[in-house]
């Protein structure tokens, strides 16, 4: 893939700059929203932060999209396309280990993912857009509840969010230990993995344990198919490819009871996948095979695979709009064009599943104490605010126009 270089027609990086006054400020509201940790769909405090923030720049704004969603719309001349940038506000459940003086203030809640930057970092970048009168088209500023495995974007999605905004393109951004900050990764294809849930219950006819014969074991069942399994991404998924299936879960009978072979035993797991395709087959060839396995023991397996996030793929042509603004941002030799997916999920993908979209990674420079995402000593940092809010402000200019 080729990249047009925009460093010719692009006005100096200081241009769209924010000047420190605006950094510091930025840096509190980050550090007060660290402080203020709250759950997915519980972002009201976050929210009217939000909201309040985006009114006072001037946009329209939506608030209560998908429960605690909020969209600010920046609205150019005529003429342009109509882009979406999406931000994420919740926090988890899990305490602040680490002492710092914007811990959380809030007991078994923490910001352990850095998306009280992503929150910044995009009002940031609302507030500079807003003063400008050069862009041709419309932006939507996406702040999306409950992220982390609650269903945000689905919930936007079903509350309208398609009907309610034209959206050409949508992009998403993401922070990263282990990039140094200033530094980018935009990557084509695929950037995270689907993430999808499967259950197979063995249902046999309970017997006494001495006494096998009269009945029909679930359990040599479930044992056969556990080593079966292995086989749904060993010889069902091309070898190009890359799938995950694990069973992470299993339960039957009664220790109390060991001269019992129960009716039914119940197992469950995860499946991932970077493609759609491989995401279907890893649904049809699990069934298929707890189907064989009940049927060569003369058992019954009742199976569903529940789809719960589809896998991030960044489409060609928004990746290279995105690498262009990166490399405008931040200096070509700042941008990552080779950077490996991860097998964490992100419901970003419900957005760009419906209109062309790109994902990319923000430097937060070296994991602190080792502390990666989802642990309790991570921190976003603060000098990466400046950086993210450049990529998006040229993104912006660039898509509309402006320059
Ligand atoms: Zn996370
Ligand atoms: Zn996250």
């Amino acid at each position: 893939m080729r990249f047009v270089s925009c460093r010719l027609m692009s006005p100096a990086v200081s241009d769209l700059s924010p000047d420190p006054g605006e950094i510091a400020t930025l840096v509190a509201l980050r550090r007060d929203l660290h402080a203020h940790p709250e759950l997915g769909f519980e972002e009201v405090r976050t929210s009217a932060i939000v909201k309040t923030f985006l009114a006072e720049c001037g946009l329209d704004v939506q608030a209560g999209i998908g429960g605690t969603g909020v969209v600010g719309t920046l609205r150019g001349r005529a003429g342009g396309p109509s882009i979406a940038l999406r931000a994420d506000m919740d926090a988890l459940a899990m305490p602040e280990t680490a002492e710092r003086p914007h811990r959380s203030t809030i007991p078994g809640r923490m910001h352990a993912c850095g998306h009280d930057g992503h929150t910044a970092m995009l009002l940031g970048a609302a507030r500079a857009l807003a003063r400008r009168n050069d862009l041709a088209g419309t932006v939507h500023f996406v702040f999306q509840p409950a992220e982390e495995g609650r269903g945000g974007a689905q919930a936007m999605v079903e509350d309208g969010l398609f009907e309610r905004f034209q959206i050409d393109r949508f992009y998403g951004l993401h922070n990263m230990p282990g990039i140094p900050v200033g530094r980018m990764a935009v990557v084509p294809g695929a950037q995270l993995a689907s993430s999808d849930r499967w259950h197979v219950t063995f249902r046999g006819v309970g017997t006494h344990g001495g006494k096998p014969h009269l009945g029909r074991d679930p359990i040599v069942a479930a044992g056969q198919f556990l080593t079966s399994l292995q086989t749904v991404v060993s010889r069902g998924t091309d070898p190009i490819q890359t799938a995950v299936v694990s069973a992470c879960a299993i339960q039957a009978g009664d220790f109390e009871a060991l001269n019992v072979i129960p009716d039914d035993i119940r197992i469950g797991g995860t499946a991932r996948a970077y493609s759609h395709a491989v995401r279907d087959r890893l649904e049809a060839e699990i069934g298929r095979v707890a189907d064989g396995i009940a049927s060569a023991n003369g058992i019954a397996a009742d199976y569903a695979f529940h789809r719960q996030m589809p896998p991030v793929v960044n489409d060609d042509d928004a990746t290279v709009r995105a690498t262009n603004a990166a490399l405008a941002a931040l200096g070509e030799e700042n941008v990552i064009t080779a950077f490996p997916p991860s097998t964490a999920g992100d419901d970003f993908a419900i957005f760009s599943s419906r209109v062309p979209g790109a994902y990319v990674w923000l430097g937060n420079g070296p994991a602190q104490d080792g502390a990666l995402h989802h642990n309790g000593h991570y921190d976003f940092n603060d000098d990466a605010l400046a950086h993210g809010i450049r990529f998006w402000t040229t993104l912006v200019a660039q898509e509309l126009r402006a320059i």
